[in-house]
């Protein structure tokens, strides 16, 4: 069997444009796939930053001018290769010769439908790659199915193409007027209909992608199965419902090389989960030393870092914080987001300062010592579509108490004291004594069973979470579409 062909569209690929998760996703997968023996490459927006930077690797493919409702545009196509796999660059200075990635809502709505008309038109002949697989991401990709059947299909192009989207984030959904939309996508009257691209009367390109991509992938098993309800569902749980059999959850991995405890420059002294109890109490000590904790190896030392937005349960944290500095336990924050959070932090800040420690900073160098130095990691997320970071602390040996949704209810298993199985801790309400119960527990077996917090700590450490599994998974999805039983390195 030849080797399957995928092009991943999205608006954000590590590591040349990043914003969040998505990135690192597309970042990586292609990546791995391609280890995996297929034909894996990508295509995003030539943004300027990457125009500047990766001036000498770019090469120019072709151009041509794109119809878009009564503008004409220019699209230029260019092209590098990274680590085994061929990136396409769509380029146009008007939309993308900008320094931030997303720009004003209505800006980003043209830009976007500006970029998938564009990756129709290159895709084939211009890139010289026709896939078996298109595979769009979030919002800004998820018109391309209904591109494809109302553009293309109908005049005998791309017909055996099939199209996967995948939600990282059901939140931002891409939404608006008609007439725009209408225009902008040059979109025949029966796709525009409550039954095609239109939710409550307009236009929401996240719901396009839901019903005309052949499959439909969310970043964890448990978020696939929450987001068919109302209260994740942002309002497109009842359309998720109806395609739910196409809809499958794959955890992301995280990225092994990054986030090494045996080999990260960031942390002062380096561990492994064989021999991890010196090196790891020297970073905790240089931890509370860095951020003026008091200096105590019996402490439980917890940490959260984090966006400072409402998903991430930090109003739990504020309510219950003083009674988790009463029993004991030093905590220490970092991140930034919602003023609103920065300011309720910081005004705590001065409650315990040997004892608490609020950063409201973005920091890579910091994260990595906390995340290498603390003994629990936080997590008490209302909602979580996957989450790396609760991963990221296990691999550090740093044992996670999350609430139980979404990808931290895939990735973190409940200590059990009977059995003395578990990587972590969990509460299911959304609920602040239940956070401050579940802390004070887990600090009970760090304090009095030695051994058994042991066990926690390598079950953590030791760990898969790679990205060969989540490609293999991909690949079934890819697979499934066309009955085919696809496994890593079965193709010639
Ligand atoms: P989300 O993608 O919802 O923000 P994740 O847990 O999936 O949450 O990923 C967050 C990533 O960003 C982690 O790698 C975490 O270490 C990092 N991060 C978040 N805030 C900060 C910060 N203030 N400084 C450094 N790294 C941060």
């Amino acid at each position: 069997m030849s080797a399957p062909k995928i092009l991943f569209v999205s608006s954000e690929v590590a590591p040349f444009a990043k914003v969040g998760g998505l990135a690192d996703v597309v970042g990586v997968l292609p990546k791995t796939l391609v280890k995996q023996g297929c034909d894996a490459r990508v295509v995003m927006p030539l943004y300027r930053k990457i125009k500047q930077k990766y001036a000498d690797q770019l090469s120019f493919k072709r151009w041509t001018m794109l119809k878009l409702g009564w503008r004409s545009m220019y699209s230029g196509l260019f092209t590098l290769e990274q680590d085994g796999v061929t990136f396409y660059f769509i380029d146009n200075e008007y939309y993308f010769g900008h320094d931030a990635i997303y720009q004003d809502y209505s800006f980003d709505i043209e830009r976007f439908c500006f970029f998938q008309r564009a990756v129709l038109e290159a895709m084939g002949d211009p890139m010289e790659f026709e896939p078996d697989i298109l595979h769009c991401n979030d919002w800004q990709a998820g018109m391309i199915p209904v591109l494809l059947d109302a553009h293309y299909r109908p005049h005998g192009y791309h017909n055996n193409v099939k199209t996967v989207l995948t939600i990282h984030n059901l939140k931002y959904q891409g939404i608006h007027g008609i007439e725009r939309i209408a225009d902008l996508c040059d979109l025949p009257p029966q796709y525009m209909s409550a039954y095609g691209v239109l939710k409550d009367g307009v236009p929401n390109f996240l719901k396009a992608g839901i019903v005309y991509a052949d499959a439909i992938t969310t970043v964890s098993p448990t978020y696939a199965q929450e987001i068919l309800t109302g209260y994740y569902g942002e309002g497109l749980d009842g359309v998720l419902r109806n395609y739910s059999y196409k809809l499958t959850g794959i955890l992301n991995g995280i990225n092994l090389d990054e986030y090494d405890p045996s080999t990260d420059p960031h942390i002062p002294a380096n561990f492994s989960a064989d021999d991890y109890q010196d090196n790891k109490a020297a970073c905790k000590k240089a931890l509370q030393e860095e951020l003026g904790l008091e200096v105590n190896a019996g402490a439980p030392l917890l940490g959260m870092i984090t966006r400072l937005v409402d998903q991430k349960g930090i109003d739990l944290l504020t309510r219950v914080l003083d009674e988790m500095l009463y029993d004991g336990m030093q905590v220490i924050v970092l991140g930034t987001g919602d003023p609103f959070y920065e300011d309720a932090l910081r005004s705590m800040s001065s409650h315990r300062p040997n004892q608490l420690s609020i950063n409201i900073k973005f920091d890579n160098g910091l994260a990595h010592r906390i995340y290498a130095g603390c003994d629990i990691f936080l997590m008490p997320s209302l909602f979580e579509p996957c989450g790396l970071s609760q991963m990221i602390a296990m691999r550090y040996g740093t044992v996670p108490i999350v609430r139980e949704t979404g990808g931290l209810k895939d990735t973190v298993f409940p200590y059990n004291q009977f059995t003395g199985e578990g990587n972590g801790f969990s509460f299911s309400n959304i609920n602040a004594h239940e956070l401050l119960f579940t802390s004070k527990y887990a600090c009970d077996v760090y304090r009095h069973h030695k051994d058994e917090w042991d066990k926690l700590v390598k079950a953590g450490m030791n760990g898969n979470y790679s990205w060969d599994l989540s490609a293999a998974q991909y690949l079934a999805v890819y697979g499934n579409l066309f009955g085919k039983d696809w496994k890593p390195n079965s193709f010639e």
